[in-house]
């Protein structure tokens, strides 16, 4: 999922851009109105985040250009808090949400999802992963099928090893630590004892589904000091 940030405050545009990238999305910037529109006619973008004051050409002008041109991107806009007038501009103009600022990052985050599951559905609820051409994993149906296996054959996953998965696929580009992962898929808080051993014993079970030679893993892999990382997965089309 490819996002355009267009936001001329540098702060904003870093700090969000990090936080976009952490969580898996492919993030492109654009620093006034000028740049956003050409970078959006350049190429296709799943979403476009759009701040309001902006230099060059306005964010309004921005959004009500993107919507002729490129009527299906979904656009949220960045207003500032207070400007109820903005916000209704903006939606007039085709604007799909907005966030006031400042915002939490997390709503921001929960509304970027609800928009992508909403405009992009099949993406959302297609749940494939290709381990090189070894392994095909339905997320949703908790199954790999063995593809070099003369019958195709099938392993269960749990919930649990389903949603590892999903997240390490979601952070595709880098190691993810055993307390993330405690965090984020067990739910766990920071300030609870971390139990590490818990993560250990699911990926060793998960490798035993996904990999031929557990001792030496070539999908679900030990990134030393940083943690696991999902790797030699094919894009399925
Ligand atoms: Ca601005």
């Amino acid at each position: 999922m490819k996002i355009l940030l267009v936001e001329d405050e540098e702060a904003i545009r870093s700090g969000l851009t990090d936080l976009l990238v952490y969580h898996g999305y492919q993030v492109e910037c654009a620093r006034d109105g000028e740049e956003a529109l050409n970078k959006a006619r350049e190429q296709n973008y799943e979403l476009v985040i759009l701040d309001i004051m902006l230099p060059k050409i306005d964010g309004f002008t921005v959004c009500e250009t993107l919507r002729r041109e490129k009527p299906s991107t979904p656009i949220i806009m960045l207003t500032a808090k207070d400007a109820e007038e903005d916000v209704i501009a903006g939606l007039s103009l085709g604007a799909d949400d907005y966030v006031t600022k400042p915002f939490s990052l997390k709503e921001l985050l929960l509304r970027i999802e609800a928009i992508l599951r909403r405009v992009y559905p099949d993406v959302a609820t297609r749940e494939i992963i290709l381990l090189g051409a070894e392994f095909e994993i339905d997320l949703s149906a908790c199954e790999v099928k063995d593809l070099c296996s003369p019958e195709n054959a099938v392993a269960k996953l749990t919930f649990r090893e389903a949603d590892i998965l999903r997240y390490l696929y979601r952070q595709k580009h880098r190691a993810v630590s055993r307390d993330e992962l405690l965090i984020e898929v067990w739910g766990y808080r920071k300030e609870s004892g971390i139990e590490t051993r818990t993560v250990d014993i699911h990926i060793a079970k998960l490798r035993q589904k996904i990999e031929r030679d557990t001792q030496a893993p070539q999908y679900l892999v030990t990134i030393r000091s940083k943690g696991y990382q999902l790797q030699g997965f094919r894009e399925s089309e």
